[in-house]
């Protein structure tokens, strides 16, 4: 597996499997022979090519699509027919950085020490389903408690909670005292606190990853860099040594993982493209150089600008419930990552969309997308970025189906005003 997309897909097949053994007990009743037919006024089947066809009906026989026929020809005899003829049909929506079981509010830092995994894991499937009504079908979920998020991810692939289909990093692999550890607490409570994915030296860092391979992780998140809301005034530069990043990868992908890195700086953004790593969350200083290794490595940018805009919004705000090491380093990053997605985007680096959404609040991951226009890519090119191998309409493809009234690619922030959510086939959401 080569891109994150890649492993969306395997994702949505390998949770596909799963859910036809499974009868979801919330909305929507799962019948693993049951037929639906969706008659589709206007169908964006597939971003990749960005045909928009007229008068369809998709077929959808258990939690698959299986045909999809001209006309609005759904037969109430043989299935349940549903009429979307005003709407604009699309794939259900795809975040690849959220983090599910926590939002940043005045009393985050209180959170940390008096909820346990337990009550994160429900906080989690509050976002969950708030993440999947506002039309995402599958997120990557890009740092929580292994426990927390792990349970939430089998919940949700269970079908005893409603959500979207989780890729689970679960405990972010970071330095002592790096962002990702705990930080600006008494020393005996961070010790306390501070999880087993924390390492130092190559050898520490090759056990930390192989931990979280065994805990579940189906992915490999890093903090390469320090970050903005690390309570600690370390700075956004490189965190982990060369040495440590290629231990980190090498080991991640014999075990078939793939590893995503928080970066800023742009000295931890090379040494974790030059140690061969998939992907790069934020990107905020990355310079010409950056641009040269992502296109050799084929490596994805997720710049989650809506990340950026909240963090420099809430800093630069009367309320303002940051703390001044935060607050400092918010003001700094937030403002350069709308332009730093235009220089990566105008030469051409694979964009992928990802909010971080957690930082803003759940629900909104779709305003992303008027960033992602803002930023110089066309409401198409934003869409096509998140379902490039996972999210398209077509037989043999879980049935993630969403709808909005208006066109998405006139105006993107349609986006954000969904009216239809399927996901396997089963419908959250109609209004
Ligand atoms: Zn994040």
């Amino acid at each position: 597996m080569k891109t994150l997309g890649l492993a969306l897909m395997a994702l949505a097949a390998t949770t596909t499997a799963a859910f036809a053994q499974q009868t979801p007990t919330t909305a929507g009743v799962f019948d693993p022979g049951s037929t639906t037919f969706v008659e589709a006024g206007r169908l964006l089947a597939d971003p990749a090519n960005g045909v928009v066809q007229r008068d369809k009906t998709l077929v959808i026989r258990g939690n698959q699509v299986v045909e999809i026929r001209d006309g609005f020809v759904g037969d109430a005899a043989q299935g349940r027919v549903i009429d979307l003829h005003q709407a604009f049909v699309l794939p259900g929506l795809i975040d690849s950085h959220v983090h599910l079981t926590g939002q940043q509010n005045p009393n985050s830092r209180l959170e940390e020490v008096t909820l346990s995994d337990a009550d994160q894991a429900m906080v989690g499937a509050r976002y969950a389903r708030r993440t999947l009504m506002a039309g995402f079908t599958t997120v990557a979920d890009l740092g929580a408690s292994n426990q927390a998020i792990f349970a939430l991810r089998n919940a949700i692939r269970n079908g005893d909670v409603p959500g979207p289909r989780i890729i689970a990093a679960g405990s972010a692999v970071s330095i002592h005292g790096g962002h990702g550890d705990i930080n600006g607490y008494r020393d005996d409570v961070m010790h306390l606190l501070s999880s087993e994915s924390i390492c130092s030296g190559p050898e520490d860092c090759m056990r930390a990853v192989r931990t979280q391979v065994r805990a579940g992780a189906d992915i490999i998140k890093i903090t390469a860099t320090g970050g903005v809301l690390s309570n600690t005034a370390a700075g956004l530069n490189q965190q982990f040594s060369d040495e440590e990043l290629a231990a980190i990868v090498g080991s991640a992908h014999r075990m078939g993982r793939q590893v995503t890195a928080h970066a800023h700086g742009v000295d931890g953004i090379n040494a974790f493209l030059r140690a061969g790593g998939d992907s790069i969350e934020h990107g905020t200083y990355l310079d010409d150089q950056s641009i040269r290794l992502f296109k050799a490595n084929g490596a994805w940018l997720v710049p989650t600008l809506l990340a950026g805009d909240f963090v420099a919004r809430i800093a630069s705000s009367p309320d303002n419930f940051f703390t001044p090491a935060q607050t400092a380093k918010a003001l700094e990053a937030g403002p350069k990552m709308l332009d730093m997605a235009r220089r990566a985007h105008q030469a051409g680096v694979k964009i992928a969309f990802g909010t971080d959404t957690g930082v803003s609040a759940h629900g909104d991951n779709a305003q992303e997308f008027a960033l992602l226009v803002r930023a110089g890519l066309t409401p198409l090119e934003a869409h096509l970025r998140i379902s490039n191998e996972a999210g398209k309409i077509a037989p043999g493809m879980p049935a993630d189906i969403v709808a909005v009234s208006g066109d998405p690619l006139s105006d993107v922030t349609e986006l954000e005003r969904m009216k239809f959510v399927m996901k396997s086939g089963v419908v959250y959401r109609a209004d």
